[in-house]
């Protein structure tokens, strides 16, 4: 069941069962997926699943607040944690929509198992290929790809926003790093195994201490709470403790002092990623609430055929398919070396806003049983939310527009 539920997500992607390389080729967004059937299309068995594993998610991971582990262990076998990594390190070697695809179709189904496999792909392992050196990326890749999570740990209780505020001390003593401080609001890290620590060598030299630490789980880290949510309520997200954790002088990543620029750069990146599970989700709530519209009648009318509500969901329509526009512009221009930060930024501010619209919409349309927890969309309207403030706040996404717009009319 597991297997089918993310080779289903992913069926248009790639073959789960295919060798390495074919599943690269699979993942190409080249000549590949030109020849894939569109991304509108499921067959009548592909939206039964789609049906079973939504319930899946809602009924089993949701109510209790935990992700099933066989659903990362099919992650893993299927290939979906190493989309981009190269295939001798055992990825896919795909491009970086192709993650975005896969983004997107997960959230379609559980937006709690897309940011899991979101930060795994667009924040971990790219940080990985981008900065680390030949022994971190032969060392960690191959791991990342087949069996280990991985988290992204920037966040503290005094610095969200203001990331660069972080307290996390990291003191070198001979041949290896002692780690102290304490993390916050960290995805994944209830079940990972790979911790990115952002910590600070000297907290005189601000941002320019900033560092960033390969800890292994069993170095010493340890959970000091788990958060309850209000929406992405199996994605686990934890306070950390970090107390007396050696690390090896050699598991630092990329320069001392030189963490804050990996962080800003995923980061710019990583928001793309968000901005594909937010299309996601949108579209999800909006195929969950669509066919009801035409099965119940009022008046002795569909009340999909009220003028009110035909207008109402051809707007929602076209909101998801401009997000959606705007995120694979913005992977594009990623993709071909552009500057795309500003186009990130937009992408995943109005996809968050179009993923709000459209998940509460479908309430509405769904009249009292969209309040109910019987049916997906009240989940949808609730995992919503964190759109809005992971990986920058909304506020941070406008600052960052503006930015550039400042620039652009000021030269
Ligand atoms: C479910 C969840 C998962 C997360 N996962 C991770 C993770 O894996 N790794 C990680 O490192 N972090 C993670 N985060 C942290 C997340 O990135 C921060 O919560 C976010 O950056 C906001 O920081 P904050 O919560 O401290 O809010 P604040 O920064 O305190 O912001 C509060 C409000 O003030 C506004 N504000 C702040 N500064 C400005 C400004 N300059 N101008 C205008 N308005 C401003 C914000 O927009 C917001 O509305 C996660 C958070 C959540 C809730």
């Amino acid at each position: 069941m597991l297997r089918s539920i993310i080779s289903t997500a992913a069926r248009r992607q790639f073959a789960a069962s295919a060798p390495k390389t074919l599943r690269a080729a699979a993942f190409s967004t080249t000549s590949a997926a030109r020849d894939q059937p569109s991304l509108h299309t499921l067959s009548e068995d592909e939206q039964m699943m789609k049906d079973t594993v939504a319930r899946f998610a809602r009924e089993e991971m949701d109510e209790s607040e935990q992700m099933d582990p066989a659903v990362i262990k099919g992650l893993f076998e299927t290939g979906l944690m190493g989309v981009e990594t190269p295939a001798e390190l055992g990825g896919a070697e795909a491009s970086f929509l192709s993650a975005i695809l896969v983004i997107e179709e997960l959230a379609k189904i559980d937006p709690s198992v897309s940011v899991l496999c979101d930060v795994h792909n667009t924040l971990v392992n790219t940080v990985f290929r981008t900065f680390a050196s030949d022994h971190l990326k032969t060392k960690y890749l191959p791991q990342l790809a087949e069996e280990k999570l991985g988290c992204f740990c920037l966040s503290e209780a005094g610095s969200g926003s203001d990331a660069f505020a972080l307290q996390t001390r990291a003191e070198l003593k001979g041949d290896h790093y002692v780690l102290n401080g304490s993390k916050m609001w960290i995805t994944n890290s209830g079940e990972a195994d790979v911790f990115l620590v952002f910590a600070t060598v000297d907290p005189s030299l601000g941002y320019k201490g900033i560092t960033c630490f390969v800890v292994d789980r069993d170095m010493g880290v340890k959970i000091a709470k788990k958060e309850k949510k209000l929406g992405i309520r199996s994605s686990s997200t934890c306070q950390l403790a970090f107390d007396d954790v050696v690390v090896p002088k050699e598991n630092v990543l990329g320069e001392v002092g030189k963490g804050y620029k990996i962080a800003i750069e995923i980061l710019n990146e990583g928001r793309i990623g968000i901005a594909a599970q937010m299309v996601g989700l949108a579209q999800g709530a909006f195929d969950h609430a669509m066919p009801y519209l035409f099965q119940r009648k009022q008046f002795n009318s569909f009340i999909g055929d009220f003028q009110a509500m035909q207008h109402q969901y051809a707007q929602i329509a076209v909101d998801i398919e401009a997000a959606r526009l705007l995120t694979y512009n913005a992977a594009r221009l990623k993709e071909e070396g552009k500057p795309f930060v500003k186009e990130a930024a937009m992408a995943k501010l109005y996809a968050s806003q179009v993923a709000e619209r459209a998940s509460s919409k479908a309430v509405e349309w769904l009249g009292g049983v969209g309040f109910t927890r019987e049916f997906p969309v009240e989940k949808f309207y609730r995992d919503c939310k964190i759109g809005a403030i992971y990986e920058g706040t909304s506020n941070i996404q406008l600052q960052t527009i503006a930015k550039f717009l400042r620039k652009e009319y000021s030269e």
